[in-house]
């Protein structure tokens, strides 16, 4: 009966395992017509011989099923329903379709058992991506961290993280957020061996355990293949989205031999890993948990530094060829344990931890208060970084302290940089114009560096270009610096504003930057950043200027 297509069973097969296990065999014809009871099943209750599919079966959705069952080939896997059969019992069924016949097959199991393996299998993984959860991975590191105690196997605990998931989400919507990570999912797989175990711990973490005697070698080649199993393309929604995946990755025993030294060992690896780039695997090295220690020290002293009065402000003098037109406040932090912090060491953690708002009004209020003791036609400039800058209220913050302070605008000028322009570009232009209103100087500082689109030259009216130390620093000697310098104070120039040079340390970069028309030189040719208390002296004796 039927064709045996390789494969798929013939009812002769189906029949010799349905004989052997509490699964029942029913078979139909194409009618869904009751034509041979193969496991003898009593059908007196339900359903007499030669009735239907839909006596045995009440309850079930005929005409979805008659309709699938039409569209289901001989050689298609079977259709699966799930059917209540009484309070305490469900009744799975495999629908086959073998030549002219239907065969069914039933199998009963315990509605509280079924029950009771859901909410198991729901509890221990993830509804999307269908992998195990986190609470599945505590389970398993440390059952696995027990096994290796007693053999010379080796575990290699790996973190992997994906490059850019927030963008997609941000500017693709969740869904497709969603399915990025549900093709993750079986990418990570795809690279697996079949004792390998990938866990979805959250959002876009992912862990694997991999234990063996090939590690950690086998660990290492491993994180290659993922790292290049993500440089193809996602497609989602018909758009090619490129998602790099970047990974820690920690060893036991040798980085720890519990589920937390373990962890924290990957974990800091994974920082390391994303700070030498997108696409990169790092294996856990001590030396970067002294480091990350050490971060961890600086982040949480940053919150009490402002009430502590652990910040000040120094000035670096702004030159023209012939006098200082004023001063640029920069930022200084005294840790009372590590000493002097640099800038870039603790505003983009102030930025992250959402705090920097605060600090920079806190500039700001105290930089025109100092200010106020310069001649009048003195000038301050006041760094304000992108967070504070996409912060509502800016403007608002900014002319409170001017009225506050009783400072005059238009000896302010507030230096921001092109990160500030990436996002929500309608309302920076808005808060631009505000400020420009107020009667406030913008400059744009390190010009050159980021992402140097001209269209912000020309949708904002800058007033003041600032050129990067970068071009500076080797300007004397390259020619592509000085074609570039050049260009931006020709454009500059065109477009009505002034340009500054940052970074001048020597006079022939100084008598450069005056032959090509620079308006403006800072640097330490004219003077380092000054401590507040030394500029009353500077401004009353001003050292020659380089141009003077
Ligand atoms: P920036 O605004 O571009 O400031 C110029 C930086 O170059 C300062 O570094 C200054 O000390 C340094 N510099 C000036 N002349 C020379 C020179 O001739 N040679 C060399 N090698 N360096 C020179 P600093 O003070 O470390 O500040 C670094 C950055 O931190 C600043 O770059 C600015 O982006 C940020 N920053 C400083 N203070 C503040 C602040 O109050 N708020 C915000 N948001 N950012 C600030
Ligand atoms: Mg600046
Ligand atoms: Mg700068």
């Amino acid at each position: 009966m039927g064709k045996n297509r390789a494969g798929w069973p013939t009812f002769d097969k189906i029949k010799a395992e349905t004989s052997v296990c509490t699964d029942k065999l029913l078979v139909f014809d194409r009618d869904f017509i009751l034509v041979e009871n193969p496991s003898n099943i009593d059908l007196s209750a339900s359903v007499k011989p030669n009735r239907s599919f839909w006596e045995r079966f009440p309850g079930l959705d005929r005409r979805k099923i008659e309709l699938a069952m039409r569209s289901i080939s001989e050689n298609a896997p079977p259709l699966r329903i799930t059917h209540g059969v009484d309070g305490s019992e469900l009744c799975d069924l495999a629908i086959y379709r073998i030549a002219d016949r239907i065969a069914v097959i039933e199998s009963v199991r315990n509605r509280h058992d079924v029950e009771r393996a859901i909410l198991l299998h729901q509890a221990t993984h993830d509804a999307l991506t269908r992998l195990p959860n986190r609470r599945q991975f505590g389970a398993d590191l440390t059952a696995s961290l027990q096994e290796i105690e007693s053999s010379e196997d080796i575990l290699s605990l790996m973190q992997l993280d994906l490059d850019d998931f927030k963008p997609v989400n941000d500017t693709l919507g969740h869904s497709a957020g969603d399915k990025l990570l549900q093709f993750a999912a079986s990418r990570i797989k795809g690279c697996l061996d079949s004792d390998d175990r990938v866990y979805r711990l959250a959002g876009d973490e992912f862990m694997i355990i991999s234990m063996g005697p090939g590690h950690p070698a086998k660990g290492q080649r491993l994180a290659e293949a993922l790292i290049n199993a993500f440089k193809r393309p996602f497609t989602i929604d018909n758009i090619a989205v490129f998602v790099g995946t970047s990974i820690g990755i920690s060893v036991a025993p040798q980085d720890g031999t519990n589920p937390e030294q373990l962890m924290k060992a990957c974990d800091v690896a994974l920082h390391a890993a994303k700070k030498d780039g997108r696409g990169c695997a790092s294996a856990f090295d001590p030396a970067l948990l002294a480091i990350l220690e050490q971060k961890e020290l600086l982040r949480r002293s940053l919150r009490t530094a402002l009430e502590q009065q652990q910040f000040f402000i120094e000035y670096q003098p702004l030159a023209e060829s012939d006098r200082i037109v004023g001063f640029e406040a920069l930022l200084r932090w005294q840790h009372p344990l590590l000493g002097r912090i640099p800038p870039i060491a603790f505003i983009p953690m102030a930025e992250a931890d959402g705090i920097m708002s605060e600090i920079g009004e806190w500039v700001l209020e105290c930089a025109c208060r100092e200010a106020m003791s310069w001649p009048k036609d003195y000038i301050v400039a006041v760094n304000i970084s992108a967070s504070e800058f996409l912060t509502s209220g800016l403007t608002d913050r900014v002319s409170h302290t001017l009225d506050l302070v009783g400072f005059s605008p238009d000896r302010l000028e507030l230096e921001i940089t092109e990160t500030v322009l990436l996002e929500r570009t309608v309302n920076n232009l808005d808060t631009l114009y505000t400020l420009n209103v107020l009667g406030i100087r913008i400059s744009l500082d390190d010009f050159g560096t980021q992402y140097s689109s001209l269209g912000y030259l020309k949708t904002f009216p800058f007033d003041t270009i600032k050129i990067d130390r970068y071009f500076i620093i080797d300007l004397v000697d390259d020619l592509k610096s000085q074609a570039i310098v050049r260009c931006v104070i020709n454009l500059a120039h065109d477009l009505n504003m002034l340009v500054i040079a940052e970074g001048v340390e020597t006079q022939q970069q100084a008598e450069w930057l005056q032959n090509a028309g620079c308006d403006r030189l800072q640097g330490y040719l004219i003077s380092r950043p000054l401590a507040v208390e030394a500029i009353k002296e500077f401004i009353s004796r001003p050292p020659t200027l380089p141009l003077g």
